[in-house]
């Protein structure tokens, strides 16, 4: 006769004790954006945390060290901050949860894909992991967002291969757009106004000296754009 197990031990599912129940807001902020840009290929400095996160460098040491000792980032002397495995873990549960709300906002709410970034920010740190993965269900467990980015898996992985810009196409090459940053919404308007979005076939038909503005097609449109608005956008080799 098998023995029953004890009902303690069955409530105490692994996702009850995620490991940063007690991480307040900001600090689950920090190790996202630390994990952006160690993603974009270095150690996460002050300053380059206080202009992602639009705060004074001075506030940013303090927590930085705080995290530190919580050891979610291991600091590097005149470099700066790395995630630790557990905080890379802590980051890429942010950023999964970010992503699905963004999703299902669009996808089951009808909001527009420009409208959802503040509302995610703002829910990503209230909803709980047995929601995320509701709705992650409920809409099929998707693979990206509605602005091309990739969605961080329940299990902590996730496919995140740094693209080229818009901006880096030779005059002449052709691409798919793949993703968008999406932290401005009137960027957002901007480019589905162009019909940039992802998955749409774009070519690079020439490039103003100096940082001058892009002439790109889209489809059969033609618009001209700032390198601004080209270094936002991200995109993948060739047509298929
Ligand atoms: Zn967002």
């Amino acid at each position: 006769m098998p023995a029953s197990r004890p009902a303690k031990a069955r409530s105490a599912s692994p996702r009850a004790a995620s490991s940063h129940a007690t991480l307040t807001r900001q600090a689950e902020d920090y190790l996202k954006v630390i994990y952006e840009i160690e993603r974009d290929g270095d150690a996460a400095g002050t300053t380059a945390i206080a202009a992602r996160l639009g705060v004074a460098a001075a506030s940013v040491s303090g927590m930085v060290r705080r995290l530190a000792r919580q050891g979610l980032v291991a600091v590097e002397r005149y470099r700066g901050a790395r995630l630790t495995a557990r905080g890379r873990r802590v980051a890429l549960q942010m950023i999964r949860r970010h992503r699905i709300l963004e999703s299902y906002l669009v996808t089951r709410l009808g909001f527009g894909w420009d409208g959802v970034h503040d509302e995610a920010e703002r829910l990503e740190h209230a909803a709980s992991a047995q929601l995320i993965d509701a709705m992650a269900a409920a809409l099929g467990d998707p693979a990206i967002d509605p602005h091309g980015a990739p969605i961080p898996r329940a299990d902590g992985t996730v496919d995140d291969t740094r693209l080229r810009s818009l901006d880096d196409l030779a005059v002449g090459a052709a691409a798919r757009v793949a993703r968008m940053s999406d932290r401005d919404p009137s960027l957002l308007r901007y480019l589905a106004e162009l019909g940039i979005r992802p998955g749409a076939s774009v070519r690079l038909v020439d490039r103003a000296p100096f940082d001058g503005p892009l002439t790109v097609a889209v489809g059969r449109a033609r618009h001209v754009i700032g390198a601004a608005v080209a270094r936002r956008v991200w995109v993948t080799d060739g047509r298929r």
